[in-house]
C-alpha cells in the first residue's frame, strides 16, 4: 500500500507553466521573455567581473573558511548590506535601533516575518489574534509570490489599488484612498524602487503623500527591495543612493520599517540567494526584543545561512574599488537594458502596430508590462514561441537586438 499514491496534484502554478510550456517546446527559435534575470546580448547569463574578482580573492585567502555562519549571518555583510540601504549617515543605525540578518535572498525576509504569525505578534505586543487576521495590503498587481507566501502562512491578505489599465500610470488616488482604510496595524508592502510587474513607481513627492497616510494610519511598511538598479535615463545609473531614496524618506522619520533586500539582480547571484532583513525600531530596547524573535525564527527554518553568496557581496562592499567597478558594471547592464525599451518601441512603431506604445519607454526596471492579454499572451506562445507571464509581462533584460524583431512582429500580429 502507498501512503503517497493519496497525494492529490497541486493545482497549476501559472508562473511555473510557462516555464514548463517554453522548456517543453521543442522549436529552436523559441524566445522565453517570462524570467525576471538578466541577459547578455548573445542571450546568455551574467557573471559580473568584479563578482569573478571577488571569488578569486576568496579562493586565495587561506583564512577563510567553511564554517556555519551565526544564526543571524555574516556580521560584515549585515552591517554593509544596511549601510547600502539606509545610507552612510543613516540616524536609524547610529543609534543602534537596526536590526539586520542575513537571509536567502529577500523572500526569506518575508517568510521570517510572515510564517510565523506568532513571533510577529510578539513583536507587536501580543496581539496575535489580531494581526493573524489582519490583512497585508500589498500592491494589484504585485510580483506574484507575495500574496502566495502571506496565503500559504494562512494570513490574509488584500489588494490596494496600484496600476490603472486606462492610464497605464500609477492609480494614486485608489492607492491613498485603499491604503487609507486598512486597519490600523497591518502590515502593507511596498516595492522600494522598479515595481515589479508594472514597471511604475510613485514620484518622490507621491511617496511623501504615501509615508503620511501610513504613518497616519499606524501601518507598519514592509519594503521589497528587490532591484536597487536604477534603470531609467532619468537618474545616473550606478547611483544606488536615488534607488533608495523612497525607504530612506520612511526611515527619516523615525518610524518602524521593514526591508527585505536582495542581491539577485544588482549583483547578478540569483542561485547564490544572497539577500538581507533589515528592520528599523523605533529605540534600542525595541530592537534588542526584536533580534530575539527572529532569531527564533530562523533557528527551526535552515538555523544558519550559506556563506559563499555573502562573502562576495562583503567582499566587493568592503573594498572601494571593488566597489566602483561594481557602479560601472551595473551602468552597462542598465544601459543595454533602456536600448533594449527603445529598440522593441521603434520595432513595434515600424510595423505600424495600432495602439500607443510609449508605456515601453516610460516604465523602468527589468520589466515591460505590455497591455498585452491573456489571450493574446497563449496565442504568441503557440503561433511565435514566445513566452511571458500571462499578465503580458516581458522581461526586458533577457531581449537582445537579434529577439527585438521576432517579439515586435509577435506583438503586431496578436494586435491586429
Ligand atoms: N521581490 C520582487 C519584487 C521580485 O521581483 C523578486 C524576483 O523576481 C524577488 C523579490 C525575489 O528575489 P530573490 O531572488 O532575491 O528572492
Amino acid at each position: 500500500s502507498s501512503i503517497l499514491s493519496n497525494v492529490l496534484p497541486a493545482p497549476e502554478d501559472p508562473v511555473l507553466s510557462v516555464i514548463f510550456a517554453c522548456r517543453d517546446d521543442p522549436c529552436p527559435v523559441k524566445l522565453n521573455v517570462s524570467a525576471g534575470a538578466y541577459r547578455t546580448e548573445e542571450g546568455k547569463p551574467l557573471v559580473l567581473e568584479v563578482v569573478r574578482k571577488a571569488e578569486q580573492q576568496l579562493a586565495n585567502d587561506l583564512s577563510c573558511d567553511k564554517g556555519y555562519l551565526p544564526i543571524d549571518g555574516l556580521a560584515d555583510f549585515n552591517k554593509l548590506s544596511a549601510k547600502l540601504t539606509l545610507g552612510d549617515d543613516s540616524h536609524a543605525v547610529e543609534e543602534n535601533r537596526v536590526v539586520t540578518i542575513q537571509c536567502l535572498s529577500a523572500i526569506t525576509g518575508f517568510l521570517s516575518v510572515h510564517l510565523r504569525a506568532p513571533g510577529y505578534a510578539k513583536w507587536s505586543g501580543g496581539r496575535e489574534a489580531a494581526h493573524v487576521n489582519t490583512p497585508r495590503p500589498v500592491p494589484n498587481p504585485t510580483w506574484g509570490n507575495h500574496p502566495f507566501i502571506f496565503t500559504l502562512a494562512g494570513l490574509c491578505v488584500e489588494y490596494f489599488r496600484y496600476y490603472d489599465p486606462q492610464t497605464r500610470g500609477l492609480d494614486f488616488e485608489g492607492m491613498l484612498e485603499d491604503l487609507g482604510a486598512a486597519p490600523s496595524g497591518a502590515i502593507v508592502v511596498l516595492q522600494s524602487c522598479a515595481h515589479n510587474p508594472t514597471g511604475i513607481d510613485p514620484t518622490l513627492e507621491q511617496w511623501e503623500k504615501i509615508r503620511q497616510i501610513v504613518r497616519s494610519k499606524g501601518l507598519l511598511p514592509f519594503f521589497d527591495n528587490a532591484y536597487q538598479v536604477r534603470c531609467t535615463t532619468t537618474f545616473a545609473f550606478g547611483n544606488l543612493d536615488s534607488d533608495a531614496q523612497s525607504v530612506r524618506m520612511f526611515v527619516a522619520d523615525g518610524g518602524e520599517c521593514l526591508i527585505a533586500q536582495s542581491f539577485a539582480k544588482n549583483m547578478g547571484l540569483y542561485g547564490e540567494r544572497i539577500g538581507a532583513l533589515t528592520i528599523v525600531c523605533t529605540s534600542q530596547d525595541v530592537a534588542r526584543k526584536v533580534h530575539s524573535q527572529v532569531l527564533l525564527v530562523v533557528r527551526p527554518m535552515y538555523l544558519s545561512p550559506p556563506i559563499h553568496g555573502a562573502s562576495i557581496v562583503t567582499t566587493i562592499l568592503k573594498n572601494s574599488d571593488m566597489y566602483k567597478d561594481w557602479t560601472i558594471e551595473l551602468k552597462g547592464m542598465a544601459d543595454r537594458i533602456i536600448s533594449m525599451r527603445q529598440q522593441l518601441y521603434e520595432a513595434i512603431q515600424a510595423r505600424g502596430t495600432p495602439g500607443d506604445w510609449t508605456h515601453i519607454i516610460k516604465q523602468i526596471g527589468m520589466f515591460s508590462f505590455t497591455g498585452l492579454n491573456e489571450k493574446q499572451v497563449r496565442w504568441m506562445a503557440k503561433e511565435y514561441h514566445i513566452y511571458m507571464t500571462y499578465d503580458g509581462r516581458i522581461s526586458i533584460a533577457s531581449l537582445s537586438s537579434k529577439t527585438v524583431p521576432q517579439l515586435a512582429d509577435a506583438i503586431h500580429a496578436a494586435v491586429t
